[in-house]
Protein backbone atom coordinates (compact mmCIF):
# COMPACT_ATOMS: atom_id res chain seq x y z
CA UNK A 1 0.00 0.00 0.00
CA UNK A 2 1.07 3.23 -0.71
CA UNK A 3 0.83 5.30 2.19
CA UNK A 4 3.03 8.45 3.60
CA UNK A 5 4.03 7.20 6.79
CA UNK A 6 7.48 9.27 6.91
CA UNK A 7 5.28 12.65 6.71
CA UNK A 8 3.77 12.25 10.35
CA UNK A 9 6.19 14.66 11.76
CA UNK A 10 5.56 17.11 14.34
CA UNK A 11 5.18 20.40 12.79
CA UNK A 12 5.40 23.20 15.16
CA UNK A 13 3.06 26.05 15.47
CA UNK A 14 4.52 29.38 16.42
CA UNK A 15 2.72 30.79 19.09
CA UNK A 16 3.55 34.26 21.04
CA UNK A 17 6.12 33.98 23.28
CA UNK A 18 3.94 35.16 26.35
CA UNK A 19 1.49 32.37 26.07
CA UNK A 20 3.73 29.85 27.84
CA UNK A 21 3.41 26.96 25.97
CA UNK A 22 4.76 25.07 23.28
CA UNK A 23 2.55 23.38 20.45
CA UNK A 24 3.26 20.46 17.44
CA UNK A 25 0.49 19.31 14.78
CA UNK A 26 1.64 15.30 14.33
CA UNK A 27 0.76 15.66 10.59
CA UNK A 28 -1.28 12.16 10.35
CA UNK A 29 -3.72 13.93 7.85
CA UNK A 30 -0.55 13.05 5.59
CA UNK A 31 -0.89 9.11 5.65
CA UNK A 32 -3.02 9.56 2.73
CA UNK A 33 -6.14 11.85 1.39
CA UNK A 34 -8.27 9.04 2.07
CA UNK A 35 -6.88 6.97 4.28
CA UNK A 36 -5.77 9.40 6.54
CA UNK A 37 -5.04 9.82 9.76
CA UNK A 38 -6.56 7.73 12.49
CA UNK A 39 -8.59 5.84 10.01
CA UNK A 40 -5.16 4.35 8.60
CA UNK A 41 -4.27 3.31 12.02
CA UNK A 42 -7.72 1.84 12.74
CA UNK A 43 -7.84 -0.40 9.94
CA UNK A 44 -4.61 -1.33 9.35
CA UNK A 45 -4.67 -4.28 11.24
CA UNK A 46 -8.28 -4.99 10.62
CA UNK A 47 -7.04 -5.36 7.11
CA UNK A 48 -4.46 -7.65 7.98
CA UNK A 49 -6.83 -9.92 9.73
CA UNK A 50 -9.10 -10.08 6.73
CA UNK A 51 -6.08 -10.65 4.84
CA UNK A 52 -5.21 -13.80 6.62
CA UNK A 53 -9.00 -15.18 7.23
CA UNK A 54 -9.22 -15.53 3.66
CA UNK A 55 -11.74 -12.51 3.48
CA UNK A 56 -12.57 -11.13 -0.06
CA UNK A 57 -14.87 -8.60 1.13
CA UNK A 58 -15.22 -5.66 3.77
CA UNK A 59 -18.25 -4.61 4.95
CA UNK A 60 -18.85 -1.40 7.21
CA UNK A 61 -21.56 0.88 8.51
CA UNK A 62 -21.20 5.02 7.98
CA UNK A 63 -23.47 8.30 7.40
CA UNK A 64 -23.24 10.14 4.16
CA UNK A 65 -19.64 12.23 5.07
CA UNK A 66 -18.06 9.25 6.51
CA UNK A 67 -14.65 9.54 6.44
CA UNK A 68 -14.07 5.95 7.96
CA UNK A 69 -16.76 4.81 4.82
CA UNK A 70 -14.33 6.91 2.00
CA UNK A 71 -11.24 5.09 3.95
CA UNK A 72 -12.47 1.89 3.40
CA UNK A 73 -13.29 2.24 0.13
CA UNK A 74 -10.43 3.82 -0.33
CA UNK A 75 -7.97 1.02 1.15
CA UNK A 76 -9.77 -1.54 -0.23
CA UNK A 77 -9.45 -0.85 -3.53
CA UNK A 78 -5.80 -0.44 -2.78
CA UNK A 79 -5.96 -4.02 -1.21
CA UNK A 80 -8.01 -5.83 -3.89
CA UNK A 81 -11.51 -6.21 -1.20
CA UNK A 82 -14.44 -6.17 -2.39
CA UNK A 83 -16.27 -3.41 0.02
CA UNK A 84 -20.05 -3.01 1.03
CA UNK A 85 -21.00 0.17 2.50
CA UNK A 86 -24.71 0.22 5.09
CA UNK A 87 -25.37 4.03 4.77
CA UNK A 88 -27.38 5.78 7.49
CA UNK A 89 -30.52 7.17 5.36
CA UNK A 90 -32.82 5.73 2.57
CA UNK A 91 -33.02 9.18 1.12
CA UNK A 92 -29.63 9.13 0.25
CA UNK A 93 -29.70 6.40 -2.71
CA UNK A 94 -31.01 9.28 -5.17
CA UNK A 95 -28.20 11.79 -3.65
CA UNK A 96 -25.03 9.52 -4.08
CA UNK A 97 -23.69 12.04 -7.15
CA UNK A 98 -24.23 15.18 -4.91
CA UNK A 99 -22.67 13.30 -2.18
CA UNK A 100 -18.45 13.71 -2.42
CA UNK A 101 -18.23 11.28 0.00
CA UNK A 102 -20.50 8.59 -1.25
CA UNK A 103 -19.17 9.86 -5.27
CA UNK A 104 -16.01 8.96 -4.27
CA UNK A 105 -16.96 5.69 -2.35
CA UNK A 106 -18.61 4.32 -5.35
CA UNK A 107 -15.89 5.59 -7.76
CA UNK A 108 -13.41 3.55 -5.07
CA UNK A 109 -15.84 0.84 -6.20
CA UNK A 110 -18.29 0.26 -2.90
CA UNK A 111 -21.41 -1.11 -3.10
CA UNK A 112 -24.18 0.70 -0.66
CA UNK A 113 -27.11 -0.89 0.61
CA UNK A 114 -28.73 2.14 2.05
CA UNK A 115 -31.02 1.68 5.53
CA UNK A 116 -33.20 3.79 7.10
CA UNK A 117 -32.19 5.59 10.46
CA UNK A 118 -33.98 2.89 12.53
CA UNK A 119 -32.84 -0.28 10.55
CA UNK A 120 -29.26 1.42 11.08
CA UNK A 121 -29.86 2.00 14.61
CA UNK A 122 -29.97 -2.12 15.21
CA UNK A 123 -27.46 -2.66 12.66
CA UNK A 124 -25.60 -5.35 15.02
CA UNK A 125 -28.73 -7.23 15.58
CA UNK A 126 -28.37 -10.50 14.83
CA UNK A 127 -31.35 -10.85 12.41
CA UNK A 128 -29.72 -7.94 10.77
CA UNK A 129 -26.63 -9.34 10.15
CA UNK A 130 -27.29 -12.30 8.68
CA UNK A 131 -29.82 -10.61 5.94
CA UNK A 132 -26.72 -8.54 5.58
CA UNK A 133 -25.18 -12.30 5.37
CA UNK A 134 -28.21 -13.87 2.80
CA UNK A 135 -27.56 -10.70 0.32
CA UNK A 136 -23.95 -10.38 0.42
CA UNK A 137 -22.39 -13.32 1.03
CA UNK A 138 -19.66 -13.98 3.68
CA UNK A 139 -17.74 -10.40 4.70
CA UNK A 140 -15.22 -9.27 7.34
CA UNK A 141 -17.26 -6.91 9.09
CA UNK A 142 -15.94 -3.58 10.62
CA UNK A 143 -17.67 -1.48 12.84
CA UNK A 144 -19.29 1.97 12.67
CA UNK A 145 -16.24 3.80 12.74
CA UNK A 146 -13.93 1.28 12.79
CA UNK A 147 -13.30 1.19 16.66
CA UNK A 148 -12.15 -2.78 17.65
CA UNK A 149 -9.60 -4.18 19.55
CA UNK A 150 -7.34 -4.56 16.29
CA UNK A 151 -8.52 -0.49 15.61
CA UNK A 152 -7.04 0.05 19.52
CA UNK A 153 -3.63 -1.69 18.27
CA UNK A 154 -3.31 0.04 15.44
CA UNK A 155 -3.51 3.76 17.42
CA UNK A 156 -0.79 2.53 19.60
CA UNK A 157 1.56 3.38 17.21
CA UNK A 158 0.68 6.98 16.83
CA UNK A 159 2.91 7.99 19.47
CA UNK A 160 6.50 7.67 18.45
CA UNK A 161 9.53 7.70 21.45
CA UNK A 162 10.48 10.94 20.11
CA UNK A 163 6.78 11.99 21.58
CA UNK A 164 7.78 11.56 25.02
CA UNK A 165 8.86 15.03 25.85
CA UNK A 166 5.48 16.30 25.35
CA UNK A 167 3.03 17.08 28.78
CA UNK A 168 -0.09 17.01 27.02
CA UNK A 169 -1.59 14.68 23.89
CA UNK A 170 -4.62 15.93 22.22
CA UNK A 171 -7.29 13.93 20.26
CA UNK A 172 -10.51 14.77 18.82
CA UNK A 173 -12.96 11.82 19.69
CA UNK A 174 -15.88 10.32 17.71
CA UNK A 175 -16.14 6.69 18.61
CA UNK A 176 -13.22 6.64 21.34
CA UNK A 177 -11.24 3.86 19.75
CA UNK A 178 -8.18 6.40 18.96
CA UNK A 179 -7.82 8.17 22.40
CA UNK A 180 -7.95 4.55 24.09
CA UNK A 181 -4.88 3.74 21.69
CA UNK A 182 -3.17 6.80 22.82
CA UNK A 183 -3.59 6.42 26.53
CA UNK A 184 -1.88 2.95 25.92
CA UNK A 185 0.67 4.14 24.70
CA UNK A 186 1.28 7.15 26.60
CA UNK A 187 3.58 7.65 29.67
CA UNK A 188 2.39 7.75 32.85
CA UNK A 189 3.28 11.19 33.43
CA UNK A 190 1.86 12.41 30.09
CA UNK A 191 -1.85 13.79 30.26
CA UNK A 192 -4.20 12.92 27.25
CA UNK A 193 -6.53 15.05 26.39
CA UNK A 194 -9.96 13.93 23.59
CA UNK A 195 -11.91 16.84 22.49
CA UNK A 196 -15.22 14.67 21.70
CA UNK A 197 -16.83 16.22 18.31
CA UNK A 198 -20.42 15.43 19.43
CA UNK A 199 -22.62 15.12 22.88
CA UNK A 200 -22.33 11.90 24.25
CA UNK A 201 -22.01 10.67 28.09
CA UNK A 202 -21.33 7.02 26.88
CA UNK A 203 -18.23 8.21 25.77
CA UNK A 204 -16.37 8.02 29.35
CA UNK A 205 -17.64 4.10 29.94
CA UNK A 206 -16.83 3.30 26.38
CA UNK A 207 -12.85 4.33 26.95
CA UNK A 208 -12.73 2.83 30.32
CA UNK A 209 -13.06 -0.74 28.60
CA UNK A 210 -10.56 0.04 26.38
CA UNK A 211 -8.13 1.60 28.88
CA UNK A 212 -5.91 0.53 32.37
CA UNK A 213 -4.78 3.89 32.89
CA UNK A 214 -6.46 6.74 34.05
CA UNK A 215 -4.01 9.55 32.81
CA UNK A 216 -6.96 10.98 30.57
CA UNK A 217 -9.51 13.35 30.19
CA UNK A 218 -12.41 14.36 28.23
CA UNK A 219 -13.19 18.25 27.39
CA UNK A 220 -16.48 18.63 26.58
CA UNK A 221 -16.47 22.02 25.93
CA UNK A 222 -15.93 21.97 22.17
CA UNK A 223 -18.77 20.01 20.06
CA UNK A 224 -20.56 22.95 18.92
CA UNK A 225 -23.70 21.24 19.54
CA UNK A 226 -23.41 18.22 18.24
CA UNK A 227 -22.24 15.75 15.75
CA UNK A 228 -21.43 17.80 12.28
CA UNK A 229 -22.70 20.74 14.14
CA UNK A 230 -21.00 24.02 12.71
CA UNK A 231 -20.85 27.63 13.67
CA UNK A 232 -18.86 30.90 11.89
CA UNK A 233 -16.69 31.14 14.93
CA UNK A 234 -15.43 27.60 13.36
CA UNK A 235 -15.77 28.06 9.99
CA UNK A 236 -13.08 31.54 10.59
CA UNK A 237 -11.00 29.67 12.98
CA UNK A 238 -10.25 26.93 10.43
CA UNK A 239 -9.87 29.55 7.32
CA UNK A 240 -7.06 31.39 10.02
CA UNK A 241 -5.56 28.91 11.37
CA UNK A 242 -4.71 27.51 7.69
CA UNK A 243 -3.70 30.87 6.81
CA UNK A 244 -0.89 31.54 10.03
CA UNK A 245 0.56 27.60 9.81
CA UNK A 246 -0.48 26.44 6.55
CA UNK A 247 -2.21 23.33 8.34
CA UNK A 248 -5.86 22.33 6.50
CA UNK A 249 -8.37 21.57 9.62
CA UNK A 250 -11.68 19.18 8.99
CA UNK A 251 -14.82 21.27 10.57
CA UNK A 252 -15.89 17.85 11.70
CA UNK A 253 -13.21 16.52 14.22
CA UNK A 254 -10.07 18.48 13.89
CA UNK A 255 -10.86 22.17 13.47
CA UNK A 256 -13.58 21.77 16.97
CA UNK A 257 -10.29 19.98 18.53
CA UNK A 258 -7.53 23.09 17.78
CA UNK A 259 -10.10 25.60 18.54
CA UNK A 260 -10.30 24.15 22.04
CA UNK A 261 -7.00 23.70 22.56
CA UNK A 262 -6.56 27.47 21.31
CA UNK A 263 -9.18 28.15 23.68
CA UNK A 264 -7.82 26.58 26.75
CA UNK A 265 -4.54 28.24 25.93
CA UNK A 266 -5.77 31.69 26.04
CA UNK A 267 -7.58 30.81 29.44
CA UNK A 268 -4.34 28.94 31.18
CA UNK A 269 -5.58 25.94 31.30
CA UNK A 270 -1.88 24.34 30.46
CA UNK A 271 0.61 24.44 33.01
CA UNK A 272 3.38 27.27 32.03
CA UNK A 273 6.46 25.78 30.24
CA UNK A 274 4.11 22.73 28.77
CA UNK A 275 4.51 20.86 25.46
CA UNK A 276 1.51 20.59 23.71
CA UNK A 277 1.17 17.10 21.25
CA UNK A 278 -2.04 18.32 18.76
CA UNK A 279 -2.82 14.99 16.76
CA UNK A 280 -4.01 15.80 13.27
CA UNK A 281 -6.12 12.95 12.66
CA UNK A 282 -6.92 13.68 9.31
CA UNK A 283 -10.37 13.71 7.84
CA UNK A 284 -9.92 16.43 5.10
CA UNK A 285 -12.09 14.38 2.41
CA UNK A 286 -15.02 15.92 4.60
CA UNK A 287 -14.69 19.58 3.95
CA UNK A 288 -15.98 19.24 0.44
CA UNK A 289 -19.39 17.66 1.83
CA UNK A 290 -19.59 20.36 4.53
CA UNK A 291 -18.60 22.97 1.48
CA UNK A 292 -21.84 22.01 -0.19
CA UNK A 293 -23.81 22.42 2.62
CA UNK A 294 -22.52 25.64 3.38
CA UNK A 295 -23.29 26.92 0.19
CA UNK A 296 -26.43 25.85 0.28
CA UNK A 297 -27.07 27.70 3.20
CA UNK A 298 -25.13 30.86 1.39
CA UNK A 299 -22.60 30.86 4.56
CA UNK A 300 -18.80 31.11 3.99
CA UNK A 301 -17.16 28.27 3.18
CA UNK A 302 -13.74 26.47 3.91
CA UNK A 303 -11.17 27.93 2.08
C1 LIG B 1 -13.10 9.21 12.81
C2 LIG B 1 -12.33 10.41 13.19
C3 LIG B 1 -12.09 10.76 14.54
C4 LIG B 1 -12.68 9.99 15.68
O1 LIG B 1 -11.94 8.84 15.98
P1 LIG B 1 -12.45 7.80 17.07
O2 LIG B 1 -11.44 6.74 17.09
O3 LIG B 1 -13.78 7.28 16.55
O4 LIG B 1 -12.64 8.49 18.36
C5 LIG B 1 -11.29 11.85 14.79
N1 LIG B 1 -10.79 12.61 13.80
C6 LIG B 1 -11.02 12.32 12.50
C7 LIG B 1 -10.47 13.21 11.47
C8 LIG B 1 -11.80 11.22 12.16
O5 LIG B 1 -12.03 10.96 10.86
Amino acid sequence: MTFNLEHTTNQPIILPKNKGVELHVKREDKIHSFVSGNKYRKLKYNLIEAQNKGFKTLLTFGGAYSNHIAAVASAGEMLGFKTIGVIRGEELESKVSDNATLSFAKQSGMRFKFVSREDFKNKISKTFISNLKEEFGAFYLIPEGGTNALAIKGCEEILSGLDKEFDYICTSVGTGGTISGLINCSKPSQQVLGFPALKGDFLQQDISKFVTKTNWKLITDYHFGGYAKINKALISFINDFKTDYQIPLDPIYTGKMMFGIFDLIEKGFFLRGSKILAIHTGGLQGISGMNAVLKKKNLQIIE
